[in-house]
């Protein structure tokens, strides 16, 4: 089954808006990409669909997503992840299709409860339930006392359903494996206090020779592997050591700059939930101050950076994804287009599926969106409305085609 779509104001991901355009999409993928002339013909059995102007871009990527942390699953003890595991898959379910709603075809895992993302995504990839293109993390790896082991000793509760604890190298490796075996295809490692945690910034909650090993045993077992990094130390070894994604990165400089560049590790900013936080955290003003001047200069060094940020924190629902879009253009000062790369081809790319996914070309797969208006003029059409339709594989899983 073909559609061919007309009167498509296209923006491919990479370049800004192309009006006048028609794409076609079959078997999945886009075939064919080129200007809108009516007398083009148009595979068998087509169904054509006029756009109208609107604009067709690729699906985004929400690239640190924690599908568990919710308001929901915070009972009976406030640490996000203490509900029944079966009750944690459905509610992992519904944050996922909360970022499709959104445009977000693809998410990935930055640390869940109770080890249940991994069957999440093989209830989406069966066809059991819709979903975005999903890569599950497991229980974030941390060590005793770290400041995400917030559980009361005297409870004699071993730790919170997100986390599990290790020290020493060879438990880190044990703890990777364990998770790999689970069926996580992302590792996150709690590296550094800060960004959020109840521990100073400066303070480095794991040795490097636990981090070696973590890192190590992530890439023999051919998994991704991120962490919690806001100290400049210890984004320097984790980037010697070879992480995949620094969350957070809050102490980045111009040397962490050219260590990204020559790692080709990338970076999610998280920058939104500094700001949504600042009235009651002084000190994020000046934090995220820094943030404004020093990620445009890491855009120009080429730098990969990705959205996604702590949805699923009080006060931070899951659904106010449009935030982020409006911080990086309002707050940031970035270009629309820039922010709208960063959360298609960027995202792709991240996770080794730029062939496949992240701009509108021919070969690719159709995993697209239908905006209502332009969001490379207004980041609003996209931040503040879900957008019209989003497109799996070609197939409409959220909102509709125009009529
Ligand atoms: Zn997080």
């Amino acid at each position: 089954m073909a559609t061919v779509l007309t009167g498509v104001n296209l923006l491919d991901g990479r370049n800004p808006a192309v009006p006048g355009r028609r794409v076609v999409i079959e078997g999945g993928r886009i075939t064919e990409v080129g200007p809108d002339d009516p007398t083009a013909p148009a595979p068998a059995g087509a169904t054509t669909v006029d756009l109208g102007g609107r604009t067709l871009m690729p699906g985004m990527a929400t690239c640190h997503f924690h599908s568990t942390y919710d308001e929901l699953g915070s009972t009976p003890l406030p640490y996000g992840s203490e509900s029944p595991p079966a009750f944690m898959a459905m509610l992992s379910h519904a944050n996922l299709m909360k970022a499709l709603t959104w445009g977000y075809t693809t998410a990935v895992g930055a640390g869940a409860g109770q080890d249940v993302e991994p069957g999440v995504k093989l209830a989406i990839q069966k066809g059991l339930v819709p979903g975005p293109r999903f890569v599950p993390s497991g229980r974030e790896l941390s060590t005793t006392a770290h400041s995400n082991d917030g559980v009361p000793w005297w409870w004699g509760m071993p730790t919170s359903g997100a986390v599990k604890l290790c020290d020493g190298p060879d438990e880190f490796r044990k703890g990777v494996r364990e998770q790999v075996k689970k069926g996580a295809e992302i590792i996150k490692l709690f590296v550094t206090g800060g960004h959020g945690t109840t521990s100073p910034r400066a303070r480095i909650e794991m040795t490097r020779d636990e981090l070696a090993a973590a890192i190590d045993a992530a890439h023999e077992k051919g998994v991704l592997i991120r962490g919690h990094l806001a100290n400049k130390t210890a984004i320097m070894w984790a980037l010697e050591l070879g992480i995949d994604i620094v969350d957070h990165c809050d102490e980045m400089d111009d040397e962490v700059i050219a260590a990204l560049v020559e790692t080709d590790a990338s970076v999610v900013p998280s920058i939104w939930f500094p700001k949504v936080f600042a009235p009651f955290f002084p000190d994020n003003e000046a934090e995220l101050a820094h943030m404004y001047e020093v990620l445009p200069k890491a855009e120009e060094a080429g730098v990969r950076i990705l959205l996604g940020d702590d949805y699923g924190a009080v006060n931070f629902p899951h659904g106010s994804y449009g935030g982020e879009l409006r911080t990086y253009v309002d707050d940031a000062g970035f270009d629309p287009l820039t922010v709208l790369r960063w959360a298609t081809v960027n995202g792709a790319d991240a996770l080794g599926w730029g062939d496949e996914l992240g701009t509108v070309e021919v070969g690719k797969k159709a995993d697209l969106l239908v905006v209502d208006g332009d969001p490379s003029l207004d980041i609003g059409v996209l931040a503040d409305t879900p957008p019209m339709a989003v497109l799996r594989s070609g197939v409409v899983v959220s909102g509709a085609l125009p009529a």
